[in-house]
């Protein structure tokens, strides 16, 4: 029977944690129950480097129940990075992964209809949110700007998908052989080309807890998102330099032709905006030059994307350091 691994990832989620651990419990006994998936199945927690006590409720969790499991990252690698260490430590003991927000924002129970899907054949499952009313109006505006300038651009995003989704095991093992730094999770996975459907649910209010997605990080992933994908705006850029190369021509030769006849107080003004304009342009072509270049860099470092401190689905339970802090607080 299929054995499913639902990975959560966390970053300072302390005040739902605890709920959302009774809550994804409650759902793979039922999908037991109904003969969805076997009994081996896990729920894997992935730590993202969180400052408060969301690893020790998971490590609690994980000693408490068997089908709990933890993966602490050594520092915060971001919640794609914390979704990949999950898979990939999850995609040994699993035939097919689900990745689930901590929040509970997204209906969990939508996860039996992904498992139908998978059963019918198809190796990727996109959960794809109805309407986003309970987001605020700038979360929505700003997320549906970016899902249509992304399309725009050529890239293949699914509409209003974010990274509630079903893989099979063999979508996961290609995924890994993906080695970009800059791995954007929306973007790459339509690019593996196994079979795929969507399923649409509604997505609730955050439970308890604020977002981890301020404004400016945000506005950081979209342009991440953008520039690994497409060189559209470099190509902008490129354009708009020969435009306004082709119109300063034809402005030198405005300029020559007044010299020659005589006039020869040209405009201070016009010279002036022309400076401006033409210093402007240059440097918004260098600063996307810049951020090209920026990736390259990032790329050719070939740094790992994550640290995992701690392992407790692949790993031993307990480590000694681990075993020492918890005695401490009276807990063996
Ligand atoms: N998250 C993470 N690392 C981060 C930021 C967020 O693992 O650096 C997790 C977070 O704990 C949550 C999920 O990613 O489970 C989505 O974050 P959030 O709900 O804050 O985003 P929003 O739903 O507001 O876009
Ligand atoms: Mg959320």
């Amino acid at each position: 029977m299929t054995i499913l691994a639902i990975v959560v990832p966390c970053y300072n989620e302390e005040d739902i944690l605890p709920e959302t651990i009774e809550q994804l419990r409650a759902l793979r006994q039922q999908l037991i129950e109904e003969q969805l998936i076997s009994s081996e199945s896990k729920i894997v927690f992935v730590d993202d480097g969180s400052r408060d006590r969301t690893w020790s409720i998971i490590y609690r969790a994980c000693l408490r129940h068997e089908e709990i499991k933890g993966i602490k990252l050594a520092g915060n690698a971001g919640h794609q990075h914390a979704l990949l260490a999950g898979m990939f430590a999850a995609k040994q003991m699993a035939h097919c992964i689900v990745t689930l927000d901590a929040d509970l924002q997204d209906d969990i129970y939508v996860v039996r209809e992904f498992l139908r899907k998978f059963h019918e054949g198809y190796d990727i499952v996109y959960g794809v949110r109805k309407k986003r009313d309970v987001d605020s109006y700038m979360k929505r505006w700003t997320a549906e700007t970016f899902y249509r300038v992304m399309n725009r651009i050529g890239v293949k995003l699914i509409y209003n998908h974010a990274d509630y989704r079903l893989m099979s095991r063999r979508a996961v093992e290609a995924l890994a052989q993906f080695r970009e730094v800059n791995m954007f999770l929306r973007g790459v996975v339509p690019l593996l080309g196994f079979p795929s459907t969507t399923v649409y649910y509604d997505r609730k209010e955050r439970k308890a807890g604020v977002t981890k997605y301020p404004f400016m990080k945000m506005i950081r992933f979209a342009f991440d998102g953008l520039t690994s994908f497409s060189m559209m705006p470099i190509r902008f850029v490129s354009v708009l330099g020969f435009c306004s190369f082709f119109v300063s021509i034809l402005f030198a030769m405005y300029v020559l032709f007044l010299k020659m006849t005589g006039h020869t107080q040209t405009g201070w003004t016009s010279l002036m905006m022309s400076i401006w304009l033409v210093g402007g342009l240059q440097l918004i072509a260098i600063g996307l030059v810049g951020e090209y270049i920026g990736k390259v860099y990032q790329e050719t470092k070939q740094r790992p994307r994550y640290i995992v401190d701690m392992d407790l689905l692949n790993g031993p339970m307990i480590a000694a350091r681990e075993r020492e802090t918890f005695s401490e607080e009276g807990i063996s």
